[in-house]
């Protein structure tokens, strides 16, 4: 059941155009009112970017923002739509570096709360049968993050999208690794050794666990923002493009050059 309305802002994305409706519910308003500016930032996740209008205690606009990091102190609020792209997960809270990214369609429910290094996670879960391997997943998205504590935000999401697709897969000892990656997407670009690709291409098929499709893809990557590199239509998707380049990376065929944004 959704939480009422208070008040529905529709807005456009100055970055993309895309018309947004930011649904604002009670829990919002409450939020603005408890923090010391009397504003609350709510959220929605474009992929690589995200938009964020600021609100009073009544709801109003008090300005927008595209893509930004989180603020120490401060609470931003996802819109609830963002949910609909997940499957596992049905609401979570991270704290990290004094601030928290919030993202519900109701008030909290039962909730897996996991912490490692300075921050906390904690998710609502559809079926809490899958929670030992999300709890497990949970903590290699929180180890990934200790490693770039200069994550921004739509990365924080898109990290998030990639835990909800990981939870009631097996957990992997790569998986630090693999979030790590996709905290930095914004300011990683993929480098591919062509001449290590080849070789690798004539025995790929004897290996069960890269798909050929993956190794195609991969070899049109060189040069491209790991961002743009990984974004799909889908989680699983994009999750099969995280792990595959994961896979490249180790065997030195795929490395990445950070740069600035
Ligand atoms: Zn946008």
């Amino acid at each position: 059941m959704a939480a009422r309305a208070v008040r529905v802002l529709k807005l456009m994305c100055p970055d993309c155009g895309r018309g947004v409706e930011f649904v604002l519910d009670a829990g919002t308003l409450t939020a603005a009112l408890s923090s010391p500016t009397g504003l609350v930032g709510v959220a929605d996740y474009h992929g690589d970017h995200v938009f964020i209008v600021y609100v009073d205690t009544e709801g109003r606009d008090r300005g927008t923002r595209v893509y930004r990091t989180l603020q120490k102190g401060e609470t931003l609020r996802v819109n609830p739509a963002y949910l609909n792209y997940m499957t596992h997960i049905s609401g979570f809270r991270l704290l990290t570096g004094g601030g928290a990214v919030e993202c519900y369609r109701r008030s909290p429910g039962t909730a897996l709360k996991v912490y490692e290094e300075s921050s906390e996670l904690e998710l609502e879960l559809v079926n809490l049968d899958l929670a030992k391997s999300a709890a497990e997943w949970a903590r290699g998205y929180l180890r990934g993050l200790a490693k770039v504590p200069t994550a921004d935000l739509s990365s924080i999401l898109l990290s998030a999208l990639l835990l909800d697709s990981s939870i009631g897969t097996q957990p992997s000892p790569f998986m630090a690794r693999l979030f790590e990656l996709a905290f930095k997407s914004r300011r990683l670009v993929v480098r591919v050794d062509a001449g290590a690709l080849a070789l690798f291409k004539e025995y790929v098929n004897r290996l069960p666990w890269i798909s050929p499709r993956i190794v195609e893809w991969a070899a049109g990557l060189d040069g491209w923002r790991l961002v743009d590199a990984v974004l799909a239509q889908d989680p699983i998707t994009m999750r099969e493009r995280f792990s595959g380049i994961l896979a490249l990376e180790r065997r030195g065929i795929v490395r990445f050059k950070e740069v600035a944004e």
